[in-house]
C-alpha cells in the first residue's frame, strides 16, 4: 500500500505521447471488455472553442475553492486522459488514466423549480431558435442571465459534490479536476447536455415565443439538423443516462422531467412511430 501511495504523489515522468500512447491502451483493453466509452478528445491548446463549453470553464474558475485545483486537470484533460466521460441527470461520471486507471463520479444538484422559471421568464422571447440556442448564439443580456453566478445555468461548488477512487480525491484531485474540464470540452459538441445535466429542459426557454405564434412548428425541423451540425446524435446524447463504466451491479436512475412538454428525442420518436 505504501508504494501504491508514494507512486500517486511522486509518478515518475511520463511524456505526454506517452501518457497518450498508454491512455489509448487502456481505452481499447476496456473496449475489448465490451465497455462503451465517451473519451474526451482535446485539439488544439484550449479546453473548449464555444459560448456553451467556455462558459461552463469560465464558471468553475471564477471560484476560489477551484482556481488553485483546476488547472492540475487541464493536461490531463487536453493529453486524452479522460477516457470516458458521460454526463447524465444530475450527474457526471468518468474514467481517467493516470498512474492507473481512477474513477470519477461527480453530482451535480438540478436547477431549483423556482429558480428555473425566473430564468425562463427573463429570457422570454429573446431566443430566436433552438439552433441559436444551442450555438450559443443569443444577446449579451441572454449571455448574462444564462452565466450570472446564482441565478444562471451553471453550478456553482456548493451543488458540487466530487469524488474519485484515488486516495487524493477530497483535496479536487487532478482526475475530478480533468473531468469537470472535460464536461466543458463535450458542452462544444453536446450544449443539450448541460440541461440534461441540470434537469432542465431547454425546450422551456421557447414557451412564451411559442405561445406568441412563434418557433414550435419549426423546432422538430430544426432539431433534426443540429446532429450534423454537431456532428453527433443529439437524440442519443441527451437520453444517455450515465452508468459508471466499472460498476459491478447496474445503477438505476429517475429522470426527473420538470416540464410536461416533450423533449426533441420524445418528439422524434413520435416522429417515427408515424412514419
Ligand atoms: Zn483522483
Amino acid at each position: 500500500m505504501g508504494r501504491r501511495a508514494y507512486y500517486d504523489y511522486f509518478p515518475p515522468y511520463i511524456s505526454v505521447a506517452d501518457r497518450k500512447k498508454e491512455a489509448k491502451q487502456v481505452a481499447a483493453k476496456l473496449r475489448k471488455k465490451g465497455e462503451k466509452l465517451s473519451p474526451v478528445e482535446i485539439e488544439g491548446r484550449s479546453i473548449a472553442q464555444t459560448f456553451w463549453g467556455k462558459a461552463w470553464c469560465k464558471n468553475l474558475e471564477q471560484y476560489s475553492d477551484y482556481e488553485n485545483r483546476l488547472p492540475r486537470g487541464r493536461s490531463y484533460a487536453r493529453h486524452g486522459s479522460v477516457i470516458d466521460l458521460k454526463i447524465g441527470a444530475g450527474e457526471v461520471s468518468g474514467l481517467v488514466n493516470g498512474s492507473s486507471l481512477y474513477k470519477v463520479k461527480i453530482t451535480i444538484k438540478g436547477v431549483a423549480d423556482a429558480k428555473w422559471k425566473h430564468l425562463v421568464d427573463q429570457c422570454s422571447g429573446q431566443i430566436d431558435s433552438l439552433i441559436e440556442l444551442l450555438q450559443g448564439k443569443f444577446s449579451k443580456s441572454v449571455m448574462e442571465l444564462i452565466t450570472q453566478q446564482e441565478l444562471g445555468l451553471f453550478p456553482n461548488p456548493k451543488e458540487i459534490k466530487l469524488n474519485c477512487s484515488c486516495p487524493d480525491y477530497a483535496d479536487m484531485c487532478k482526475h475530478v479536476a480533468s473531468i469537470l474540464y472535460g464536461v466543458g470540452a463535450r458542452l462544444d459538441h453536446e450544449p443539450e447536455a448541460l440541461f440534461t445535466l441540470r434537469q432542465v429542459n431547454h425546450m422551456d426557454l421557447f414557451a412564451t415565443a411559442e405561445a406568441m405564434g412563434g418557433v414550435d412548428a419549426a423546432a422538430p425541423e430544426v432539431g433534426d439538423d443540429l446532429s450534423e451540425l454537431f456532428g453527433i446524435d443529439l437524440a442519443e446524447s441527451s437520453e444517455e443516462v450515465s452508468v459508471p463504466a466499472l460498476e459491478k451491479k447496474p445503477v438505476k436512475k429517475k429522470v426527473v422531467r420538470r416540464s410536461k412538454r416533450p423533449t426533441m428525442a420524445e418528439k422524434r420518436k413520435a416522429k417515427r412511430r408515424v412514419a
